[in-house]
C-alpha cells in the first residue's frame, strides 16, 4: 500500500516520549511482544483494557499490511505482590487460599484468561506461552550476564547489579542518582543497590513454594522480570519491534527487562514501546487488591456483553486514563446498539446501491489517518458513524466499509444478527412462547379466529414471529 505521508503509521514510543514514524525491522513483518497476565486470580476489566489495546495495535499492523508475529508470556512463576521482589509470591498466596496446589491455580486461571480473549475477538498470540516452559532458557540468559559480570550471588539469590549497566532506568528516565540519595533502606539487604533485582532466588521465603528447578546456582526459581527476556528473545530474536504494557510496567518490569537483555546482547533490543494508561475505578488504578473485582463474567451478569465492553474502551484513546463508571458503561451500551441496530438495518436491505467512488476513496483515507495516528479509536469510530449516516452511498457500499473498519475495531460486526438473536433469544421465555403458540393452533383448529389474533398480536409484542404451515406452527425470534 503506498501512502501518504499523513497516513502512515505514526506511534508513541514511551523510550523516547514522541510519536514516531513506525519502520520495521524486516519490511511488512512486525515481531511484537505483549506481557501476559499472572494467572493467580481471574483477569480484571482493568487488565483487559490493555489486551484490547495490544489487539488494536495488532489489528492496525495488520490493516496497514504487515505480517505479525505476536508472541505473549503466561507468568506464572516469581511474580510477587510488589513488583521489585518483595512481599508474597502472588500464586502461592492463592494456591493456599484456594486449598489448590500452584500448577492447579494457574492451570485453571489462564484458562479463563484465554476464554475472556476470545469473549472479546481479541486475536491469539501466536505463542502463548508458559513461564515454567522456559525456565532452561532463562537459566541460559542468567549464565550470559553471569559471564559478562553483570550478576552477584549474596545469601543464596543471584541479583542483576544495575550499577554494571550504564542505561539503566532510561525507558522511565529515572534518576537513579537523585532516587539512591532518597531512598528508604531496601528491605532486601543483600542488595548492593536498592534498584538491584532478583534473577534467580535459591533462599525462598517461602517454606512451601512448589515450583522449583535445578540451576547451576541451586535449586530454586527465576523472578518475574527474566521471563519476558528470555521468551521474547528466545520466540522473536535478540532485537524486535514492539514490546507492550501498561504504564505500571515501566519503571520497574520494562526497566529491568531492558536492563538485563540489553546487558546480555550488548545491543538495542526494542525498537517501539507502547504502553497503555489505566482503566480507574474510584478514583484509584483498578487492581485486584484495592477495590471491587470486576471482571468480564461480572458485566455480563449484569447485562453487559464483553463487545460493549470492547466498545466502551474504544471510546477513549490508549493512552488517556478511561474511567470505569456504570453510567459510562450504560452509554456505551446504548451506542453499541444504536450501531448493532443500524448495521441490521442496512443489512437488511443490502440490495440498495449507490457507487460514489470519490466518497469511498476518501472516508477510507480518513479512517487510516486516523488509526494511524497513533490509533485513535474514538476518532475512527466517529468516521464509522458518519460512514453509517451518510447519503452519498448505499447499504452495499455502507456493508462493505463496515465489514472493512471492524478489521481493526474488532467488534464481529459481521455477526451482530446472530449475537442479536442469542441475546435476544436468553430473554424470551420459551415456555411461554411454546404455551402461547399451542394455544393459537387450538383456537384455530375451533376457528375462534379473534382469539388467535389476539395471541399472534401478543406474541409480536413479544418480538415473535409466529409461521403456519402444513406441517404446523413454526416460531422465531424476529431479526
Ligand atoms: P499483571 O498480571 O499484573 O502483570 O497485569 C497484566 C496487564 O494488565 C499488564 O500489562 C498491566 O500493566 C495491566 N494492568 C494492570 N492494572 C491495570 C489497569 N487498572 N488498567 C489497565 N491496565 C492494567
Ligand atoms: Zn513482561
Amino acid at each position: 500500500m503506498s501512502k501518504s505521508k499523513n497516513s502512515r503509521l505514526k506511534l508513541y514510543n514511551t523510550y523516547t516520549r514522541h510519536k514516531e514514524d513506525f519502520v520495521a525491522i524486516t519490511p511488512n513483518f512486525v515481531k511484537l511482544y505483549t506481557c501476559g497476565l499472572t494467572v493467580y486470580n481471574y483477569a480484571h476489566i482493568g487488565n483487559l483494557r490493555t489486551y484490547i489495546f495490544e489487539d488494536v495495535l495488532k489489528r492496525v499492523l495488520l490493516y496497514n499490511g504487515y505480517k505479525v508475529k505476536h508472541v505473549m508470556n503466561i507468568t506464572d512463576v516469581g511474580h510477587l505482590t510488589s513488583d521489585a521482589d518483595e512481599g508474597e509470591d502472588k500464586m502461592v498466596l492463592e494456591a493456599k487460599k484456594e486449598k489448590k496446589t500452584v500448577w492447579e491455580i494457574a492451570e485453571y486461571y489462564t484458562n479463563a484468561f484465554e476464554n475472556d480473549l476470545r469473549k472479546l475477538n481479541i486475536i491469539f498470540p501466536d505463542f502463548h506461552v508458559k513461564a515454567t516452559d522456559h525456565i532452561q532458557q532463562m537459566i541460559d540468559l542468567i549464565k550470559r550476564l553471569e559471564d559478562k559480570g553483570f550478576t552477584y550471588s549474596r545469601d543464596g539469590n543471584v541479583y542483576f547489579n544495575i550499577s554494571k549497566f550504564t542505561d539503566y532506568g532510561k525507558l522511565a528516565k529515572l534518576d537513579i542518582d537523585k532516587l539512591k540519595a532518597g531512598a528508604r533502606i531496601s528491605i532486601d539487604e543483600s542488595k548492593k543497590n536498592p534498584f538491584d533485582f532478583v534473577l534467580w532466588f535459591t533462599k525462598s521465603k517461602f517454606e512451601d513454594q512448589e515450583m522449583k528447578w535445578d540451576s547451576p546456582w541451586g535449586k530454586g526459581y527465576p523472578g518475574w522480570h527474566v521471563e519476558c527476556s528470555a521468551i521474547s528473545m528466545y520466540y522473536l530474536g535478540e532485537h524486535f519491534d514492539i514490546h507492550c504494557g501498561g504504564i505500571d510496567h515501566i519503571s520497574v518490569h520494562h526497566t529491568n527487562e531492558i536492563a538485563q537483555s540489553e546487558a546480555a546482547t550488548g545491543k538495542k533490543w526494542v525498537n517501539y514501546w507502547l504502553h497503555g494508561e489505566f482503566l480507574i475505578f474510584r478514583q484509584e488504578k483498578m487492581s485486584k487488591s484495592r477495590n471491587e473485582f470486576l471482571t468480564l463474567d461480572v458485566l455480563n451478569e449484569k447485562g453487559y456483553s464483553p463487545m460493549m465492553y470492547r466498545y466502551f474502551c474504544l471510546g477513549a484513546h490508549y493512552r488517556q486514563p478511561l474511567t470505569f463508571s456504570y453510567e459510562a458503561l450504560n452509554t456505551a451500551k446504548s451506542t453499541y446498539n444504536r450501531l448493532v441496530n443500524k448495521v441490521i438495518e442496512i443489512k437488511s436491505n443490502i440490495e440498495h446501491s449507490k457507487q460514489n467512488i470519490e466518497f469511498i476513496k476518501s472516508v477510507k483515507i480518513e479512517f487510516l489517518s486516523k488509526i494511524n495516528n497513533d490509533l485513535n479509536m474514538p476518532e475512527a469510530l466517529a468516521v464509522l458513524w458518519k460512514t453509517l449516516r451518510t447519503d452519498e452511498i448505499g447499504n452495499k457500499e455502507k456493508y462493505g466499509l463496515i465489514l472493512e473498519f471492524d478489521k481493526v475495531f474488532g467488534l464481529d460486526l459481521d455477526k451482530v444478527e446472530k449475537l442479536y438473536i442469542e441475546e435476544a433469544k436468553q430473554k424470551v421465555d420459551v415456555k411461554l412462547v411454546e404455551r402461547l403458540v399451542k394455544e393459537r393452533d387450538e383456537a384455530r383448529n375451533r376457528k375462534e379466529w379473534t382469539k388467535s389474533d389476539k395471541i399472534r398480536m401478543r406474541l409480536v409484542e413479544m418480538g415473535i414471529e409466529v409461521r403456519d404451515s402444513r406441517k404446523g406452527t413454526t416460531w422465531k425470534i424476529k431479526s
